[in-house]
């Protein structure tokens, strides 16, 4: 995980580099807007954490240009100001989080890792269980290599299936979530797309994916 810091004030900086690196972070300074600019467009970073006030270029206008730019790193702002409007700027600007200077290097660690966290997440595109995946941004799926074809009903259905895994998801979920809540729940039309979805990934494999729970639903897990 690579963090880039633009901060003017040098102590702060070595501060904070020295904190994350203490955590195994690989980081950046920057001591200006500008070249924080630079750094933050021209490498690859997981994490940025900016200053509000720097000379060259604030942080908050460096945010804008990023958003701008299209770069969606997360960004955790450092800010002085403690009045609810500069908050408000600084999460308006397309920043993430904010800590409010002074702060504790365990409070900034935490904010650290929760905006990492939630990178990662956005990032992962592949939704996975035992050897079936599924890419919610090429919407290909595949078991064991071989791509499976799906109808848009089915991919939606194989879709919340996996982002529920383990989840028993009751005939009534489904429909209102892959219907919208118009949906006759009454009719066996949820229990016909399982069976074609069912058909298509788990049929030709020994491991079953997609469980009936009797009464209530489907649930799709490992055994
Ligand atoms: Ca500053």
């Amino acid at each position: 995980m690579r963090i880039l810091v633009v901060e003017d004030e040098k102590k702060v900086a070595r501060f904070i580099q020295r904190g994350l690196e203490e955590e195994h972070y690989t980081v950046d300074v920057a001591n200006d807007g500008e070249r924080g600019e630079m750094l933050a467009l021209g490498q690859n970073y997981d994490l940025l954490i900016l200053d509000v006030m720097l000379p060259k270029k604030n942080g908050l206008d460096l945010t804008r240009t990023l958003r701008q730019q299209r770069k969606s790193t997360p960004i955790l702002m450092l800010t002085a100001k403690t009045t609810t409007e500069d908050k408000v700027a600084g999460l308006d600007s397309g920043a993430d989080d904010y800590l409010t200077k002074p702060f504790a290097f365990a409070e900034l660690l935490a904010r650290v890792r929760s905006l990492l966290r939630r990178g990662a997440q956005e990032k992962s595109a592949v939704l996975k269980i035992a050897d079936l995946e599924l890419d919610t941004v090429t919407h290909k799926a595949k078991r064991a290599g071989k791509v499976i074809d799906l109808t848009i009903k089915e991919y939606a259905l194989l879709e919340f299936f996996l982002r529920n895994k383990e989840r028993v998801l009751s005939r009534t979920i489904i429909s209102e979530h892959i219907w919208g809540n118009s949906f006759d729940t009454g009719t066996n039309l949820i229990d016909v797309y399982v069976n074609h979805l069912r058909n298509k990934v788990d049929s030709r494999f020994t491991r079953t994916l997609i469980h009936t729970v009797r009464g209530v639903g489907y649930v799709m897990k490992e055994e």
